[in-house]
């Protein structure tokens, strides 16, 4: 009898070719041309993700046997004694992620076989749009929804919105300013423009992004309940989730909350109270795939659908993994999606596609994604320091981003 097929190496990849700054894990074994990627990607702290797999993970890992996922993941989770942090979870995601890679490609199944097959042959995308001016978001909303896709972000002045006529207290700092009260009124105004532009097909949802305070967000999620959003995301705060409560008890406007999250005490009581919608959580940011399929049947349970985070800050590694937990889950909402360059194309070879608002996987054993590494080197991360992160009140006291 062969011995297990074991880690041999972890390698961590980071990546520019588009907007986000990324960090990709490649878990090479002892079989020969056999190899997984996983996505952990914390796009503001990619070195400090780095630093966790290279000196901390990966001598853990070398000789272990790759079949054995959970436990694999259930140990690393605990051998820092402290744990559920952003850093050490993504770094965990990206060897979870590559592990379940590997399974697949053993197995010569996609992973969402592995998972229990599909439910759904493709899954509904939504994806953003933007403008300074109502009618520039509902202009946006339009060019989308006539390239096929039926459910459509909008924003305006992109998160917290602009408030022109702010007035600031002298010597304030730079910084990305907005003033919550006048965001409020503004995005009313908005909605209501874009839904009565639109009509009442086309499914609309929007992200507050946590700029207002609770009280606040109980008013707007009563104002908008009106418009018929498909859901509105992160009206609270991770540290304010308490008040879903009071939310749930005034209004009918569907709820997303979780892309901050890092640990299950945080989207365990929303769940087990049914105070949300749908939960979406940023997977790499949880740990993998590993805790994803256990959100997904926890939620299924009580009736709250899966929409996991996808913009451009979730790898293309990471999006492959959100298509097989997408087509698989009972329970699965719908799917964020960023539309990428050809050049990420390019350098994740298997990036998956979307056609009139579906994406769709491939029958390709693993996550179905490769990366063409000589090409990814040519993308550098940039080691700017984040301005849109550096977000201030009207005062100019810092605000959450
Ligand atoms: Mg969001």
């Amino acid at each position: 009898m062969t011995g297990p097929v074991t880690i041999t190496d972890v390698e961590t990849i980071l990546t520019q070719p588009g907007q986000s700054r990324l960090v990709i894990v490649k878990v090479q074994t002892s079989e020969p041309g056999l190899y997984g990627l996983g996505c952990a990607t914390f796009t503001q702290r990619v070195f400090a993700v780095e630093a966790a797999i290279e000196r901390h993970l990966k001598p853990f890992l070398i000789g272990r046997d790759v079949d054995r996922i959970e436990e694999i993941w259930q140990m690393s989770m605990v051998h820092g004694y402290w744990r559920n942090g952003p850093v050490l979870n993504n770094a965990i995601s990206g060897v979870d992620q590559a592990l379940w890679d590997v399974k697949g490609k053993r197995a010569g199944m996609p992973v969402y076989q592995l998972l229990g097959g599909k439910s759904r042959e493709a899954a509904a995308v939504y994806v953003h749009a933007n403008g300074e001016s109502p009618q520039e978001v509902a202009d946006s909303a339009q060019c989308l929804v006539d390239e096929g896709y039926r459910h459509v972000r909008i924003q305006m002045g992109g998160y917290g919105g602009t408030a022109s006529a702010m007035q600031r207290p002298q010597g304030s700092p730079a910084g990305n300013y907005f003033d919550p009260r006048a965001y409020g009124r503004a995005m009313l105004e908005m909605i209501a423009h874009v839904r009565e532009t639109l009509g009442a097909e086309i499914e609309l949802l929007h992200d507050v992004h946590e700029r207002l305070s609770p009280i606040d967000a109980v008013q707007f999620a009563k104002d908008v309940e009106t418009y018929r959003l498909f859901f509105l995301e992160d009206v609270l705060a991770p540290e304010d989730i308490e008040w879903f409560r009071t939310i749930r008890h005034q209004s009918a406007t569907p709820l997303a909350m979780g892309e901050l999250f890092n640990n299950p005490l945080e989207w365990r009581p929303l769940i087990n109270e049914r105070l949300i919608d749908f939960v979406r959580m940023h997977v790499s940011q949880m740990g993998g795939i590993t805790p994803a399929i256990k959100v997904t049947a926890l939620a299924d349970t009580f009736g709250v659908r899966t929409a996991w985070h996808g913009p451009s800050d979730t790898s293309p590694v990471g999006h492959a993994a959100n298509l097989h937990l997408d087509v698989w889950a009972p329970n699965f909402g719908i799917q964020e999606w960023y539309q990428p360059s050809e050049i990420e194309y390019e350098v994740f070879p298997g990036l998956p596609h979307v056609v009139d608002g579906y994406m769709y996987p491939t029958d390709q054993p693993g996550l179905g994604i490769d990366i063409d590494e000589g090409l990814a080197t040519k993308f550098p991360c940039d080691e700017i320091v984040e301005q849109w992160t550096q977000t201030r009140r009207p005062d100019g006291s810092p605000a959450r981003p």
